[in-house]
């Protein structure tokens, strides 16, 4: 290990490792140093996506909606099936091999990039310093020209709900449950919560979720957000709505849980398990020496600008740990613009066309502005809508529950944002998210040809329908 690096980056979530590689590729002089470790103590890549974030809980969800498919959504299509039945223990590990597989990935990439990996933790001090402590508590000063913070995000613990691992736990002890709870308690109903949620009811679980928020999924357009709730109360998930959670007591194998409901009064429900989904906080812990001259923001954040350094020469923050939404990807495109930085390019990634996915039944996705952002700042807009139930492919499918909603700009018919519930909502959001980086109209989506029939022409329709042109709908607005 020579002591002169061009880069280093703390962390190998999807942020830091996607950082290092560009780097490496980049010709830099490139070190990664992670702290996680697996269940045999070994020294993993990965950060919180692929160990315990993206990947672990969709490989659940993808699990658990094959078993409730066959069990009750079969028949329909003159399916019979009898005695199915769910392995718990053989989902959670096909869900630790995924893991594995992903993890020695990385170390694989970095390998083939060139990229020092070197498992331990590391401290930034004064001076293109970094001290790194391997798990040995073996110490060394390392000089480099840049550091990347990519050191990421945890659970944030409530005082009235502290996990303990066992009746009360955190989104990382819901991916390791090896038994069917009868009664699981979800306090928030966030994204994460709701896919946790989602994923332990198609197994069996009743599940409620305590949200303390009146509004149910705010950061959503509420059209979709309405269309969220109705669709998951048929699937059988109780969301309180108003519900701040006040206390919880564990009482043997149960766990008795008080919120205040939306009237003010004091209600108790009593789980199995209760998961706390509150959110993540930036985790910076052990990471400054005092007087390394990074600044963090009043959220704890480390603070950057939009190209992601902070205030200290030669020290750049990205992923989790600075501000913006909490995505992998986001992260991701941050490491590869602050690594190009470094190499001297003027990367400026686009913060204003970030998709998000909440991966429930239907997915849920989103690029853009919502149409309440558009209100609140008085801009002039038009709107396309096109439901799922017209499109002869999701008929085909029997996937007909959700929408397609299109915004575009009144004077330019710029597309301003798009939002769906619905099939393969993540990957059809995509190909919006892409005419957005281009700059285009809804008018320039009407006129491109899709396949017939696929989902993606309820986009095409919802385009259309900006303009009053939809083929396969009534368009509410008669434009020319
Ligand atoms: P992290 O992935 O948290 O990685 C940070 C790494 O830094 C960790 O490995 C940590 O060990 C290491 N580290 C910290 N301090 C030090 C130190 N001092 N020295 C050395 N190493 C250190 N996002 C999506 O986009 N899509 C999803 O579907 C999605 N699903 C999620 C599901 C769940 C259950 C959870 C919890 C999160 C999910 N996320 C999802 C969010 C996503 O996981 C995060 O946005 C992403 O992991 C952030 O990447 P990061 O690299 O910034 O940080
Ligand atoms: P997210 O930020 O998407 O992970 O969602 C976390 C959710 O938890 C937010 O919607 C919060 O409103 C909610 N929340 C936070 N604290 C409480 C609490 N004490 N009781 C119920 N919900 C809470």
């Amino acid at each position: 290990m020579s002591d002169k690096y061009d880069v280093i980056v703390i962390g190998a979530g999807p942020a830091g490792y996607v950082a290092a590689i560009r780097a490496a590729q980049l010709g830099l002089k490139t070190a990664c140093i992670e702290k996680w470790t697996n269940a045999e103590g070994q020294g993993v890549n990965g950060g919180t996506c692929l160990n315990v974030g993206c990947i672990p809980s969709k490989a659940l969800l993808d699990s658990s909606h094959k078993y409730h498919e066959t069990k009750t959504d079969l028949a329909p299509h003159g399916i019979k099936v009898a005695d199915v039945g769910i392995d718990v223990k053989a989902m959670i590990d096909r869900k630790g091999n995924i893991v594995k597989q992903l993890t020695d990935g990385i170390a694989g990439l970095f390998k083939i990039n060139g990229v020092t990996s070197l498992f331990g933790t590391g401290k930034i001090l004064v001076g293109r310093q970094v001290e790194y402590t391997d798990h040995d508590g073996n110490k060394q000063v390392l000089t480099t020209e840049n550091v990347i913070i990519a050191t990421g995000s945890q659970p944030i613990n409530i005082p009235v709900a502290q996990v303990n691992g066992n009746t009360i736990i955190d989104s990382t002890g819901a991916l390791e449950l090896t038994e069917i709870p009868k009664r699981l308690g979800v306090i928030g109903a966030g994204v994460i919560g709701l896919e946790l949620g989602s994923v332990w009811n198609r197994l069996g679980s009743q599940v409620v979720l305590l949200e303390a928020m009146d509004d149910f999924l705010a950061i959503l357009d509420q059209k979709i957000a309405k269309d969220a709730k109705k669709i998951f109360a048929k699937q059988g998930l109780d969301i309180r709505l108003s519900c701040r959670v006040t206390g919880s007591e564990v009482e043997g194998d149960e766990v008795v849980v008080t919120y205040q409901n939306s009237d003010g009064k004091d209600e108790q429900e009593t789980f199995d398990k209760l998961i706390v989904c509150v959110g993540r906080s930036p985790f910076t812990e052990g990471l400054l020496a005092p007087d390394c001259g990074v600044n963090l923001d009043e959220r704890g954040f480390i603070f950057v600008n939009d190209q992601c350094a902070t205030n200290a020469p030669g020290v750049w923050a990205v992923g989790d740990v600075v501000r913006g939404p909490m995505l992998a990807h986001k992260g991701s495109e941050e490491g590869v613009m602050v690594a190009e930085r470094i190499a001297g390019q003027k990367t400026q990634m686009n913060y204003d066309i970030i998709p998000n996915v909440i991966y429930t039944h239907p997915e849920i996705a989103a690029v853009g502005k919502t149409e309440e952002q558009l209100k609140q700042a008085g801009e002039s807009y038009n709107v396309g809508v096109f439901p799922f139930i017209a499109s002869g492919r999701a008929l085909a499918a029997n996937e007909t529950d959700g929408m397609v909603k299109m915004i575009a700009d009144a004077d330019t018919d710029r597309i301003l944002g798009c939002h769906i519930i619905g099939p393969s909502a993540a990957d059809l959001v995509q190909q919006i998210a892409i005419a957005m980086e281009f700059g285009a109209t809804a008018e320039d989506i009407g006129m491109t040809v899709f396949s017939h029939p696929t989902l993606s022409e309820a986009v095409h329709e919802a385009a259309l329908a900006v303009n009053g042109h939809a083929i396969h709908i009534p368009n509410r607005k008669k434009r020319t």
